[in-house]
């Protein structure tokens, strides 16, 4: 073949040469002795002879389990809108009429975009990689399949960039990793509306941290102390009796407090919690964009010295460029790095 480079030559004259054929072009490749990964001189599938397929026996529990996580998180995000609204409400209109009719209007921008973004992200296709002509030469060009590896769960074609998941059941174009909260992978497709669903989730939670602390003082009964006043001589004897009174005085008060108040106490504490969780989430998602990988490529990167182009325009790629401009830009260093790791068994004859 007038293909074959010198080190092909050098490979094809061991005495124990192994004969096997390339999944992706059909072409009988001749190896110097069993390789149990090589990659095609022709096309540039990599072939792995020893797959690990694992068990899918707990695919139906995955899916269960991602149900019921959409169906908590749903039901959870209706209850913060309904019980913030409810709990809310009395305390900012008795302020004025103005208050309560902004309070209202940014409830309903917030819980729009919310669970309209976190429906967009959990029922939204991840990303499909796109189909690609595989099995016969000449069909398969030079370098048609330059890295693709053999899915045999979706006994398909895997280009360098897509990842199977055992969760969803198929390959993710640029997967980041799979969520059970959304039910579903944050791929290509919809990498931009999770980080729309995380950014609307973190206003709306500090929204209504700030909204149910100003209500809870509000509506809170009032405290009674017995013996803080008297205080005149300040000691560090005093200073530990006056921390000691005050929460007795609170946790006196908290029994008294009405439903309305328990109703805030709870989402006060909830919203806070999972505020700083999301804020965590989403700083590491936005550093990740930053740097350009995913958290799948971030984890098959570690230790290693070669990154990808980091920097701003990364971001301004994610958020400014349509999904078809995008998906074809990020996730370089990932295809170097594996040509990097299969030079030297290539190998090709006919
Ligand atoms: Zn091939
Ligand atoms: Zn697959
Ligand atoms: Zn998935």
């Amino acid at each position: 073949m007038d293909e074959v480079t010198k080190d092909e030559n050098y490979a094809i004259s061991f005495p124990e040469d192994y004969e096997t054929v390339c999944w992706g072009c059909g072409l009988r490749l001749l190896l110097p002795s069993y390789a149990p990964v090589f990659k095609c001189g022709w096309c540039g599938a990599i072939t792995n002879q020893n797959p690990r397929k694992h068990d899918n026996r707990c695919f139906r529990w995955r899916k269960l389990r991602d149900r019921c996580f959409v169906s908590f998180l749903l039901l959870f995000m209706l209850f913060v809108i309904c019980g913030g609204v409810w709990a809310v409400y009395p305390v900012v209109f008795s302020i004025s009429y103005f208050c309560g009719v902004s309070h209202s209007i940014i409830t309903v921008i917030l819980a729009i975009s919310t669970v309209s973004s976190f429906c967009l992200a959990a029922f939204f296709c991840a990303g499909t990689p796109p189909s690609i002509l595989w099995g016969s030469y000449p069909v398969v060009g030079k370098a048609g399949l330059e890295n693709y590896t053999f899915c045999l769960y979706c006994s398909k074609p895997k280009s360098p960039r897509a990842h199977h998941c055992r969760s969803c059941g198929m390959c993710i174009l640029d997967m980041d990793h799979h969520c059970p909260f959304i039910g579903n992978c944050v791929g290509a497709a919809n990498h931009r509306y999770f980080i729309a669903f995380l950014l609307s989730a973190v206003f709306s939670t500090t929204y209504v941290s700030i909204m149910t602390a100003y209500a809870g003082f509000h509506v809170w009964p009032p405290m009674s102390y017995r013996s803080v006043g008297h205080l005149t001589v300040f000691s560090r004897d005093m200073a530990l009796r006056m921390v000691k009174e005050i929460i007795v005085a609170f946790l006196d008060s908290a029994v008294l407090l009405s439903p309305r108040g328990i109703v805030l106490v709870y989402l006060f504490v909830a919203s806070l919690s999972v505020g700083i969780g999301l804020t965590v989430l989403l700083w590491q998602q936005l550093f990740y964009i930053y740097e350009g990988k995913t958290y799948l490529s971030h984890l098959s990167s570690r230790g290693d010295v070669e990154i990808g182009e980091k920097g701003c325009q990364n971001l301004y790629r994610f958020f400014g460029c349509p999904y078809s401009a995008t998906r074809y830009l990020r996730c370089f260093f990932n295809i170097k790095k594996i040509n990097k790791k299969f030079q030297g068994t290539r190998i090709r004859s006919d």
